[in-house]
């Protein structure tokens, strides 16, 4: 009888250990592509964290468009490809990461130019409609949806897009929030700090000039959790695009906002 009973306990602990993620503990995520679906824990700086990626665009709809010599590079390619690297790194933190856009074949990509394709849906797998209402209030759902789900843990949304500007105009990496969110001027003032600190360190000859203002979106304001906006150039700036056209830069600012939302996180 005894052992019967310590053996049931044992599988009840077990059971409970498995639920959540452990540092140590490998993982894998389809949706981040062959070499890159094996996700370990690495620290536990985001645990109780939950985030809800969504990056602009996507199904019919590419966002702005950008000439790169004879190629077109998408808008919602680069925004997607950014937020599968920052998905990656906020789980490797302990996070709860839900990838709200996604694409069921894209992976995490090295190219300089990434194919612009269609197949986009919407979490959990929804055709992503054509119109942009529809397109916005479907993601906004999605997010909703999980935010009462997670009800009482620190959630934060965060948009990631490409602005598209005229050729000569370059721009860094800017932030917005809503108007009435102090949470969310908060985040973005931090991850504004962030990229500053960072650009004094790594390219110390070049003001960084990003900036942090609220704007009334929809996305913005109809999401429940504290979301951000993120811009991370203009497309069609031959200058910026060496921020998104080279695999090591997505990467970095990717780093550059996982440790920005570890400080807001950890502030909290
Ligand atoms: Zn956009």
């Amino acid at each position: 009888m005894m052992i019967l009973r310590a053996g049931v306990l044992l599988c009840i602990l077990f059971s409970a250990i498995q639920s959540f993620a452990q540092i140590g503990q490998t993982r894998e995520y389809d949706i981040f592509g062959a070499e890159n679906k094996k996700v370990t824990i690495l620290s536990e700086s985001l645990k109780g964290a939950a985030f809800y990626l969504v990056s602009g665009h996507g199904g019919p709809d590419p966002g702005a468009i950008g000439k790169y010599g004879r190629y077109q590079l998408s808008e919602d390619e680069y925004a997607y490809d950014v937020t599968l690297r920052l998905a990656r790194k906020l789980i490797e933190k302990g996070a709860l990461v839900y990838i709200i856009t996604r694409d069921p074949n894209d992976g995490i990509r090295d190219g300089a130019v990434l194919k612009i394709d269609k197949d986009e849906k919407c979490y959990p797998n929804l055709t992503i409609p054509l119109n942009q209402t529809a397109r916005l209030s479907q993601r906004t759902k999605a997010v909703n949806t999980l935010y009462r789900k997670n009800r009482g843990r620190y959630q934060r949304v965060i948009m990631i897009h490409l602005d598209s500007r005229s050729l000569g105009e370059n721009i860094d990496v800017f932030f917005y929030h809503h108007p009435k969110s102090k949470s969310g001027k908060r985040l973005a003032t931090r991850l504004k700090n962030k990229f500053k600190e960072k650009y004094a360190k790594f390219q110390p000859n070049r003001k960084y000039s990003g900036t942090v203002s609220s704007r009334n979106l929809y996305v913005l304001r109809n999401t429940k959790p504290t979301a951000v906006f993120i811009e991370l150039g203009n497309i069609r700036n031959t200058r910026d695009q060496r921020r998104f056209v080279l695999k090591d830069n997505r990467d970095a600012v990717a780093k550059w906002i996982a440790e920005g939302l570890e400080e807001d996180f950890s502030a909290r």
